[in-house]
């Protein structure tokens, strides 16, 4: 009981920090006219890893929260997911779609679309991340981004603010002591679902 206490501020603002990663998001994703609708190149299907313990925690949180049937589904198909990826031949990177996806009538849909993590909720518009000491490093969006920005003037979306609080809400979740003392997450959603919330 006490380490949820503890955890919830946090996740709290993990929650507003997501929301104005969406709000970027769109902001960005409008300026050029970038919607997902009927893309066939799902970013779904895209191997993303991720980074943090406490995205990993609310992950965890969101899925605890499912049903059990829906939980299982997906427990599933992340087996399923890992096992195609561990068995791919070398240099081959299979696209499977997300675990946590669901199919409907319109096509996938996030199952866990309001804990979804970073990556998730930014990838695919133009972006660029200013590191301490070093050049901006600018990323040009996913294939129907770049097209647009062709024909406009693209509204880079600036991810420096939002991972510096990303970073903040991670060395307050576990502590300046075990910051960097702790394994480094580099897990992929199937392997966060399977594994349960972290230990910490
Ligand atoms: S967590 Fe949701 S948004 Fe992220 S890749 Fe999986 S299905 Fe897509």
């Amino acid at each position: 009981m006490k380490k949820i206490a503890k955890k919830t501020p946090v996740l709290k603002r993990l929650y507003e920090l997501y929301e104005r990663m969406d709000a970027a998001y769109a902001a960005s994703a409008t300026a050029i006219g970038l919607s997902c609708q009927g893309c066939a190149d799902s970013c779904c299907e895209t191997l993303f890893r991720h980074h943090t313990y406490v995205e990993w925690t609310a992950l965890a949180q969101g899925f605890a929260a499912l049903p059990p049937a829906r939980q299982d589904e997906m427990r599933t198909q992340a087996e399923t997911y890992l096992r195609i990826h561990r068995n791919a031949l070398p240099g081959m990177r299979p696209r499977v779609p997300c675990p946590a996806s669901v199919s409907t009538e319109s096509g996938l849909v996030c199952g866990i679309y309001a804990h979804r993590p970073m990556v998730c909720r930014l990838h695919g518009v133009p972006n660029v991340l200013q590191r301490p000491g070093a050049a901006p490093a600018a990323f040009p969006g996913c294939d129907r981004a770049q097209n647009l920005a062709k024909t406009c003037e693209p509204a880079l979306l600036d991810r420096t603010p939002l991972l510096s609080d990303l970073a903040r809400l991670e060395m307050d979740l576990l502590g300046r002591e075990r910051m960097g003392k702790l394994p480094r997450v580099d897990l992929t959603i199937a392997e966060m679902l399977l594994m349960g919330p972290p230990r910490l």
